[in-house]
């Protein structure tokens, strides 16, 4: 049977979020019902204001690392509330590890309560500084549990493996896409993240920041491509985890040399000490989002950037 998203009713944590308000804006385009769970941690009612007004689409104000309770039928709930740059999770350590953990219990608890279709926001960082390259799904990953990014590493290898014990024991079922690095309008500026810094300092004609030498790589995807992958994943037959994410693996000063060029600026750059336990590599393996999804990344670096210039410049 096919998932209807015109006839559904969907939860989104984290929906005021980078990525989440993406996702109710596609939901709600394919005609979709929206309630959006969100405590503003790190989002921002500014990335859901043009909502406000939508009879489809309702916000919700709640901490889902407490008990959460959605009147109503639920067809689907879709966990993406965590604090996920860098800069968030190590000044919120226990709150990314509480929402890692009890929300991710309360959203699955939600999802068997309601016979609804759970996904499971992970990410690339279950890999850690890969040994493996690039990262296969199958790859168990390279994480240190105590370091500073533990707290954000090891609450989504939690929050995956709690997935996958709600779906061998009370049959809930699970999506689980694993997202390498997404980059795109909304994005805070001061977040701390490549992109959106680079394009600040690149914006003000300051020099752009590079963590140690530049030679570390990431491979970027465009956010309009991510939220197709989701809107693909959510659809299918298939629990993953499954690779989402850009294909082009660019070093970091290769990103710089692209973010100058998009902005038009005369920027340098700088260099600066590497964050503790940061990835040498990153690009995903995307076989199996191909095969059974039939998604790749569409849109290139250089298109992706020049709309996120255009958006940071249109405010
Ligand atoms: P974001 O910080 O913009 O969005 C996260 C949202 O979750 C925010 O609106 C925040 O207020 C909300 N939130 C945090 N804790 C909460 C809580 N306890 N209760 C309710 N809401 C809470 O980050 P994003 O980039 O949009 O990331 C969204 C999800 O995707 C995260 O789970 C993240 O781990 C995952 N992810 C993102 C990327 C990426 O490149 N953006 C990569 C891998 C994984």
């Amino acid at each position: 049977m096919t998932f209807d998203l015109a006839s559904a009713r969907v939860v989104v944590t984290g929906g005021a979020g980078f990525l989440g308000s993406h996702l109710c804006d596609a939901l709600l385009a394919e005609g979709a019902e929206v309630v959006c769970v969100d405590n503003l941690l790190t989002g921002s009612p500014d990335n859901i204001a043009h909502l406000a007004q939508h009879d489809r689409f309702r916000f919700v104000d709640q901490d889902v690392t407490r008990h959460l309770a959605v009147d109503g039928p639920v067809d689907a709930v879709l966990h993406f509330a965590s604090p996920a740059s860098p800069i968030d999770y190590l000044e919120l350590p226990i709150q990314t590890l509480k929402v890692g953990s009890l929300g991710t219990h309360n959203t699955l608890g939600l999802a068997k309560e309601k016979g609804a279709r759970f996904m499971l926001a992970s990410t690339s960082e279950v890999y850690g500084d890969p040994k493996v390259h690039p990262q296969p799904e199958t790859y168990w990953g390279n994480v240190n549990p105590i370091g500073p990014r533990g707290v954000y590493d090891e609450a989504k290898r939690f929050a995956e493996a709690l997935a996958f014990a709600y779906h061998r024991t009370h049959g809930v079922p699970i999506r689980v896409p694993r997202i390498f690095n997404t980059f795109g309008p909304r994005m805070r500026m001061d977040d701390g993240r490549a992109v959106p810094t680079f394009i600040r300092q690149a914006m003000a004609g300051e020099p752009l920041t590079v963590h140690g030498d530049g030679t570390q790589t990431r491979s970027l995807c465009y956010v309009d491509d991510l939220i197709a992958g989701f809107l693909a994943l959510l659809r299918a037959e298939m629990t993953g985890p499954v690779n989402l994410g850009g294909s082009d693996e660019v070093t970091m000063l290769e990103l710089t040399d692209a973010v100058i060029a998009a902005v038009g600026s005369g920027s340098t750059v700088t260099f600066a000490p590497r964050p503790v336990d940061d990835p040498q590599v990153r690009r995903p393996d995307t076989t199996i989002a191909e095969r059974e999804l039939g998604w790749s990344a569409a849109v290139p670096l250089a298109e992706g950037l020049a709309r996120t210039v255009a958006w940071y410049r249109s405010r």
